[in-house]
């Protein structure tokens, strides 16, 4: 049991029929932009569940993450994580940016980097302790990345800033994952590695959701899809 601002926890019991997630009627405009990004949209998603978000370029799955991790404000609609409003489980969603969202040129080595992941336990103001570098370090091993850890982030190769990407999101030990093209454009070690990381969270009762350009190929990893385009939901 986790304690958070009042708020406690525990990891979902993957037979708790709470949804995960639940959007309502949900639109999403950019500041300044006279039509929404995405209009209307409903999702449920089961606890455990494993979707790809399916769209062309420019449909919306990004915003609908960014909303879903509280980087969008909302125009009108509703989203739930686990029953509760964002604001109050926060730490319970990660959401993985696309490797272009990204600044690599941050002056970071790849272990603080990855660290970063533990803030929403720690905030911000607080120095990482033995645990949550042990953490970092076992996330980095997982996704083989451990030889990278002193390495400055701006010297990683495409596949490996993917890779450690996934580390930072994977250290934060949330139970629902928002995972934007985590293949684009990525060598097949990390293909591998991405594969391997949705079948652990999925084998840990962690609900997961990916952008994904390749659902034709991957068609059977998920339990379904999401599709989006001109912002809109469509089938
Ligand atoms: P996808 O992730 O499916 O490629 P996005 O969510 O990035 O789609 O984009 C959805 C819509 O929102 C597009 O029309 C895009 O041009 C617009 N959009 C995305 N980011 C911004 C932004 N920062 N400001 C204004 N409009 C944006």
């Amino acid at each position: 049991m986790i304690s958070y601002c009042r708020h406690t926890h525990t990891h979902p019991d993957p037979k708790d029929k709470t949804l995960a997630l639940e959007i309502k009627d949900l639109t999403v405009f950019y500041p300044g932009e006279e039509s929404p990004a995405i209009s209307q949209v409903q999702v449920s998603v089961a606890a455990g569940a494993s979707l790809a978000l399916v769209g062309p370029n420019g449909a919306g799955k990004s915003t609908l993450f960014k909303a879903i991790s509280g980087l969008l404000p909302l125009r009108s609609g509703q989203i739930k994580i686990f029953g509760h409003r964002l604001q109050e489980c926060h730490q319970r969603v990660v959401y993985l940016p696309q490797r272009s969202d990204i600044d690599w040129h941050f002056p970071v080595q790849v272990l603080d980097f990855v660290l970063f992941g533990r803030y929403v336990h720690m905030g911000w103001f607080a120095r990482p302790q033995a645990r949550d570098v042990q953490m970092a370090m076992a996330r980095l091993d997982e996704v083989g990345g451990a030889d990278l850890q002193s390495k400055h982030i701006s010297k990683l190769s495409g596949g490996q800033q993917q890779r450690v990407l996934i580390a930072r999101a994977l250290v934060q030990d949330a139970d629902l994952l928002l995972l934007d093209e985590p293949l684009n454009a990525v060598d097949s070690r990390t293909r591998d590695v991405v594969a391997r990381v949705l079948d652990r969270m999925k084998a840990n009762g962690r609900t997961v959701l990916v952008a994904t350009h390749y659902y034709d190929q991957e068609e059977g990893r998920y339990d379904g899809a999401i599709y989006l385009r001109d912002g809109e939901q469509c089938c």
